[in-house]
């Protein structure tokens, strides 16, 4: 996923062998029907053989050969950073038993010049560098080996040639001792079904594989805009279950894929002709999900025999992704850089639009129930409306804190309780408002809309997205934030433009949705009437009362009563709250607007405050007839053009 200009730039003598894969490859995908495109053999200087002999031990071999070298000394890089993901991961700190030696065996000096380096010096123009690799965590990220699988995150697995990215390299995977362990990965296929090629480094680094004995489903779905046009499906899970759990699993993934590509009316042109799922649903996996260029790798701690369809919400996100942020991709990303992380202002579009169209299309595809879909959206916007965070940061200030908040890892406390607002939800608030405004404003008499997101979207696509790459993976025309409010005006006019940027996106504004979901037939409704309120403490109870965990939300009464995290609230108005029951007891006897007197514990010292509750702020959306409101035929056609199946 590298498109890293520097990168394309950088020395090409090894082109020729470049232009020979390319060649192949474009060849392939010339063919316009079904099926996988090889990329043959190549001449590759860059070989990787990666092995797995002792998978109890968590550990994985790694052999990287190089040749053709010039006089300079080679220069090894571990990655940083890895696509998909915003926060900085030191995958360097897992590798072990590093040697060199030249390809004729004589040994080589490998100098540790940075955490994340090795330069090698006096080689005879050939480098066999040899290491290994501990990994145990099975999610998007990381790399992880057991007796059941490798599983490779690329740049949490492989040190990379620096001033080689442009030329191909061969993977060459090797499993343990009698095991039918096969590849599911994006990388392109040989006749070997052990041996991969990657165009390039960016290519290579964004390629995860699941090395395993996974079972795995196949199909294929036609291009809505050119019927030669019928790449492949690959759906590749590792898990516990059975195959009948699989069969019904790539089914939903089926019309996740069917109902999403109507959006944009056509599939990008996979580089390989076909599209990759891996999937680890393991009581050993953590839950993620990462997008790649023609694969995502998805991982929950989950069964597919009881959560099969709570698991297609990560499927959906991550299918949006093949073409916003894979391909209709914000400047700031590009190039990626590996050994860096890119901060981008663009994700509340990049990931909260991707967010929005996720939980859209399992609707529309029939896979959410509506009151289901209702309840996300509920959550996204109550957690924009009342998050702290609105009170100093926008959605695009948020989206670039992503290198501290995406899995970073940090031993200091942070307070992003009341300091961050994710940039998934806020952007799916962006999304979900933006597209609500612009079937209202468009709507006819009855009711159907003439303007909405998808034409925004794939605006955004023919622009940005279909130009594509001068190389396999590479983005050659990236967006820019003007560039996303000039294609709304494009496709409005300039003061409606301005003002979604403006007040909504670039401001810390919040749509008014309820004339906008009123339209669809949609109420939003007290989600606890008369309620006495006194901020959502996240709390602890404990023998002398509830001790607050994090930090007290800001502007909730608790706060203003000048309360915050340690504090053990000891009594409210006079009643003691050291249990779940009798917090809420005490809660339900409070009035709004009545100040009370509490008592609470800091540093061994009992302290005194006033309270003042106020009514519960929280709201939630529900379809009028749930709560016996008429549902007119123009209220239904608005709904049923909003979420409902857009094929025909
Ligand atoms: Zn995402």
């Amino acid at each position: 996923m590298i498109r890293s200009s520097a990168w394309r730039r950088a020395r090409g003598w090894r082109l020729g062998a470049a232009a020979l894969v390319l060649a192949v490859i474009a060849l392939r995908l010339s063919v316009p029907t079904g099926g996988q495109s090889t990329a043959g053999s190549t001449d590759a200087r860059v070989r990787y053989t990666v092995s797995v002999p002792e998978p109890a031990h968590r550990w994985m071999a790694v052999e990287l050969e190089v040749d053709g070298l010039g006089a300079d000394p080679l220069s090894l890089r571990m990655s940083s950073a890895s696509p998909g993901r915003y926060a900085r991961h030191d995958f360097a700190k897992n590798i072990f038993m590093v040697e060199a030696r030249t390809a004729a065996g004589e040994p080589l000096e490998a100098i540790r010049t940075t955490p994340t380096r090795w330069d090698i010096a006096d080689h005879d123009g050939s480098v066999v560098f040899y290491y290994r690799i501990f990994g145990d965590r099975v999610d998007g990220t990381y790399l992880a080996v057991d007796p059941t699988h490798a599983h490779l995150n690329m740049p949490a697995s492989l040190v990379w040639p620096a001033g080689l990215e442009t030329g191909p390299i061969e993977v060459r995977f090797v499993p343990p001792a009698g095991e039918p362990w096969r590849v599911a990965t994006q990388l392109f296929p040989t006749d070997d079904q052990l041996r991969f090629i990657a165009p390039n480094v960016g290519y290579l680094l964004d390629s995860p594989a699941e090395f395993s004995a996974f079972v795995d489903r196949t199909f294929e779905v036609t291009d809505p805009s050119d019927s030669t046009y019928r790449p492949d499906f690959r759906v590749a899970v590792h898990h516990g279950g059975s195959d009948a759990d699989v069969d019904r699993y790539a089914a939903d993934v089926e019309r996740i894929v069917r109902e999403m590509v109507a959006v944009f009316g056509e599939f990008p042109r996979f580089e390989t002709g076909r599209y990759t799922f891996i999937a680890d649903y393991l009581p050993t996996a953590a839950g993620d999900a990462m997008e790649h260029r023609n694969s995502t790798v998805i991982s929950a701690p989950a069964s597919l025999r009881t959560q099969g369809r709570a698991l297609l919400g990560s499927v959906s996100h991550e299918f949006f992704h093949v073409w916003n942020v894979e391909r209709i991709r914000p400047q700031s990303l590009e190039p990626f850089d590996f050994e860096n992380v890119n901060a981008s202002g663009e994700l509340w579009l990049a990931e909260g639009y991707t967010n929005y169209y996720g939980t859209l299309t399992l609707q529309r595809a029939g896979l959410a129930s509506l009151p289901a879909t209702l309840g996300r959206f509920s959550r996204a916007i109550e957690t924009v409306r009342l998050g702290p965070g609105r009170r100093f940061r926008s959605a695009v200030e948020m989206s670039r804190l992503a290198p501290f908040t995406d899995a970073a890892s940090a031993i200091d406390p942070t307070n992003w309780d009341n300091l961050f607002i994710s940039y998934y939800t806020w952007g799916e608030t962006l999304g979900l408002g933006l597209d609500l405004l612009l079937r209202v404003r468009s709507a006819d008499a009855a009711g159907v809309p003439s303007l909405t997101l998808d034409d925004y979207m794939r605006l955004l696509w023919r622009q940005f997205g279909l130009p594509g790459g001068s190389t396999p993976g590479a983005v050659d025309r990236p967006y820019t934030m003007a560039d996303a409010r000039a294609a709304l005006e494009e496709l409005t006019d300039a003061s409606f433009a301005d003002e979604y940027f403006d007040r909504y996106v670039e401001g810390r504004e919040v749509i008014d949705y309820v004339p906008l979901l009123e339209r669809a037939g949609v109420a939003v409704v007290p989600t606890a009437l008369d309620q006495a309120w006194l901020g959502d403490p996240s709390l602890r109870f404990e023998r002398g009362g509830a001790r607050v965990t994090r930090p007290m939300p800001f502007g909730s009464p608790l706060h203003l009563a000048g309360l915050d995290r340690d504090d053990v609230i000891v009594s409210i108005d006079g009643r003691e709250v050291s249990s779940a029951g009798r917090w809420s007891e005490t809660r339900d006897r409070l009035l709004p607007g009545r100040s009370v007197t509490l008592t609470f514990a800091r540093a061994g010292e009992l302290l005194t405050a006033r309270v003042t509750p106020e009514e519960h702020p929280g709201l939630r959306l529900v379809a009028f007839e749930e709560i016996g409101r008429t549902l007119t035929s123009s209220h239904m056609r608005f709904r049923e053009a909003w979420l409902g199946s857009q094929l025909d």
